[in-house]
């Protein structure tokens, strides 16, 4: 997986990319990453990129010409996804991500200040990307989010290749809880179950710790969740009226 990144801030990204699992996909050429500055992509004697908006209204907004250039010239092979990371794109999930690890190229606008001038979002860019339903400075921080999120789906990016299947929200739970050593701290004890050996006992308990979080914490993810009748059983048992959510295809 090859991800270019577009940015006027591409300093921003030397500690999150030289760490931990990242570092190590890059070094294992799982994936490979540009971070390129679109400032020098800006033609005119100062390599100004942004300017007043059209029509008033304060803040300055990124101009196209740089943003077009940047991307030409990481786009020449053809097969790239260029993705603008916006707040008034879809919502960044876990799904999404599933999606875009199986893309070979992924080109990332960050955009700054008021945002990008219209024509980038319209004519460069094939996909939207929000990181939640909230302003950021810049598309920086949301573009890390996204290539972690991806690179961590990719095979071989984690230690155990189980880990990403087993995590939070890839089969639309959340996870069990977690426990390591020492058995006892500070007179909290781990769950005796979990102790026992018996794997059997241990995924019931753990599927039905993951089914009881969700209920808790984050209802509405049951509605497209995989479950089974003996899950469904269970979650009417912790009170769970499945009639009253709304099925999907109704939202
Ligand atoms: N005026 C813009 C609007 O209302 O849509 C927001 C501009 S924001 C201050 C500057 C840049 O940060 C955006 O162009 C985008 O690249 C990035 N950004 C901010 N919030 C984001 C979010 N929730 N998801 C993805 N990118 C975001």
């Amino acid at each position: 997986m090859r991800f270019d990144i577009l940015t006027l801030f591409p300093d921003m990204f030397d500690g999150p990319f030289r760490e931990s699992i990242i570092k190590r996909a890059v070094e294992q050429g799982i994936v490979s990453i540009g971070i390129h500055n679109i400032r020098d992509c800006a033609t005119d004697k100062h390599h100004i990129t942004d300017d007043m908006p059209y029509g008033g209204g304060g803040g300055m907004v990124m101009k196209p010409e740089p943003i077009f250039r940047a991307v030409e010239a990481v786009t020449q092979k053809g097969d790239a996804h260029v993705i603008l990371l916006t707040p008034q794109g879809r919502l960044f999930s876990h799904q999404v991500a599933r999606e875009l690890a199986q893309k070979t190229h992924l080109v990332l606008i960050c955009g700054r200040y008021e945002g990008v001038d219209e024509r980038a979002r319209e004519f460069l860019a094939n996909d939207e990307i929000s990181v939640g339903d909230y302003v950021l400075t810049g598309g920086e921080i949301p573009s890390m989010v996204l290539v972690d999120a991806v690179t961590r789906l990719l095979p071989g990016a984690l230690g155990h290749p189980g880990a990403a299947q087993d995590d939070s929200l890839a089969s639309s739970l959340l996870e069990h809880p977690q426990y390591t050593r020492p058995r006892s701290f500070r007179g909290h004890e781990v769950p005796e179950i979990i102790l026992s050996g018996n794997h059997a006992e241990i995924a019931r308990w753990r599927r039905r710790q993951a089914l009881q979080r969700t209920l808790e914490r984050r209802p509405d993810l049951l509605e497209r969740a995989d479950l089974s009748p003996e899950d469904r059983e269970y979650l009417a048992h912790l009170g769970w009226d499945e009639d009253l959510h709304t099925p999907l295809d109704e939202n």
